[in-house]
C-alpha cells in the first residue's frame, strides 16, 4: 500500500470509481472550496455559459479528479479526461479539443508536467476558444483556425510549484485543497462502508480515519483491506477491535505517515542530529526530489507537528523522536 503513490492497478481505480461522490452534496469537508464552487457553477448554469477554467492543487488523494467529475455533473455537461504526461504533441491535444461539446469539461490530470509544445498550444484554446491546426503536407501543407465550442478546463496538480505563470493565470478559478481532519475522514469511511455494505462502528471508523494521513484515498484504501480481515477472521462487520488487529497486522503506522515520512524523519534524526538541514540536502538524502518533498509530504508533517521550518532549515520535533521510538540528544541519557 503506496499511499502516495499516483499509479494505480486497474483493480485499485475501479474500487475507487465506486466510492467516487458524485455530486457537491456528497463529498466531504473542503467547505470553503465548495461553497465557493457551488456559486460559480450555478452562476454558469444561470448564464448557460461555461464555467471558468479551474485549477485544483495539492497533494495526492485528496479530490481533484473527485470534484472535476462533480463539476461535470452539477453543470450537466460531459468530461473528457487525460494528464499532462499522455499528451506529448499538439495533435493530441487538437482531437481531444474539437470533439468536446459546448460547456464539456475537459481534466487535465498532472497538468505541471504537459510539455513546452503543448502548453502553448493550450493557451489560445483556453483564451480564445480557437486552435491552428496544420492540413495536407509538404508543400501544400498550410495551417487553418478552428473554432473550438467554449469549455471548461480543469487542471490538476500536485506540484503547484512547477506550473508555469502563463499557465496558471489562465485559470481564473483556483482552490487549493487542504488534508481531512479524522472527523470528516471517518464521515468518508462510513460513508464507504455503505456502499461496500458492511457494517462498521463509529470507534472502528475513527480508528480507520486516524490513520489515514489525511487522504481520503488512504481511509478507503485502508477500509478495503480491512473489509478483507473482517470476512476472512471476523464475523463480517468492522468493530475496533478487527480494525486494530487489520491495521497492525497491515503494519499501518499510528499516524497513518508512509514510508516516505518515516523515512524524512528518520533521516533528519540519523544523519543530521535532528536539524537543521536544508531542502535540497534532505531531499539528496534521502533520494526523492526537492519538491515533491516540499508539495506532498512536508505539508502533513508539518501540520501533524512532526517539523518545523526554521530559516535554517527544517527540524525534527521531540513527537517525531517519540514515534520513532529514538532518543534525542540531551535528553534521555543524563
Ligand atoms: P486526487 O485526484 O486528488 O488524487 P481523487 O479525487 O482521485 O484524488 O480521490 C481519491 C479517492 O478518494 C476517490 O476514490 C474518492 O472516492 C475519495 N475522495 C476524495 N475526496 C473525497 C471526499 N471529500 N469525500 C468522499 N470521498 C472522497
Amino acid at each position: 500500500l503506496n499511499p502516495t503513490n499516483q499509479h494505480f492497478s486497474s483493480e485499485e481505480m475501479e474500487a475507487e470509481k465506486k466510492l467516487r461522490p458524485l455530486s457537491f452534496d456528497d463529498f466531504s469537508g473542503q467547505a470553503q472550496v465548495l461553497e465557493n464552487l457551488q456559486v460559480f457553477v450555478k452562476a454558469a448554469n444561470l448564464r448557460n455559459e461555461a464555467l471558468d477554467h479551474t485549477l485544483f492543487h495539492g497533494p495526492p488523494g485528496l479530490g481533484k479528479t473527485t470534484l472535476a467529475n462533480i463539476l461535470a455533473n452539477e453543470l450537466n455537461v460531459g468530461i473528457k479526461i487525460t494528464s499532462g504526461p499522455v499528451l506529448d504533441k499538439p495533435g493530441d491535444l487538437a482531437g481531444l479539443l474539437t470533439n468536446l461539446e459546448e460547456r464539456d469539461v475537459l481534466f487535465i490530470d498532472e497538468i505541471h508536467r504537459l510539455s513546452p509544445v503543448v502548453e502553448e498550444y493550450l493557451y489560445s484554446a483556453m483564451e480564445d476558444f480557437k486552435i491552428d491546426i496544420m492540413i495536407e503536407s509538404g508543400p501544400n501543407a498550410r495551417s487553418v483556425q478552428i473554432h473550438l465550442n467554449p469549455f471548461t478546463l480543469v487542471g490538476a496538480t500536485t506540484r503547484s510549484g512547477l506550473l508555469t505563470s502563463p499557465m496558471r493565470a489562465r485559470f481564473g478559478i483556483q482552490s487549493r485543497l487542504q488534508y481531512y481532519n479524522v472527523e470528516l475522514l471517518s464521515t468518508i469511511v462510513e460513508r464507504s462502508s455503505g456502499i461496500l455494505k458492511v457494517p462498521i462502528t463509529m470507534e472502528a471508523a475513527i480508528e480507520i480515519a486516524g490513520r489515514s494521513r489525511g487522504t481520503p484515498r488512504i481511509a478507503n484504501a485502508l477500509l478495503r483491506r480491512v473489509r478483507d480481515f473482517a470476512q476472512i477472521k471476523g464475523n463480517g462487520s468492522i468493530d475496533i477491535e478487527i480494525a486494530k488487529f487489520a491495521l497492525n497486522a497491515l503494519n499501518v503506522d499510528k499516524h497513518g505517515l508512509d514510508e516516505m515520512d518515516n523515512r524524512i524523519l528518520s533521516t533528519i534524526i540519523d544523519k543530521f542530529k535532528g536539524g537543521p538541514v536544508g531542502l535540497s540536502t534532505l531531499a539528496t538524502a534521502v533520494s526523492e526530489n526537492a519538491e515533491t518533498i516540499e508539495e506532498v509530504y512536508e505539508p502533513f508533517l508539518i501540520q501533524e507537528g512532526f517539523i518545523y521550518r526554521t530559516p535554517r532549515g527544517r527540524e525534527v520535533t521531540e513527537k517525531a523522536y517519540i514515534h520513532l521510538g529514538k532518543i534525542k540528544p540531551g535528553l534521555g541519557g543524563l
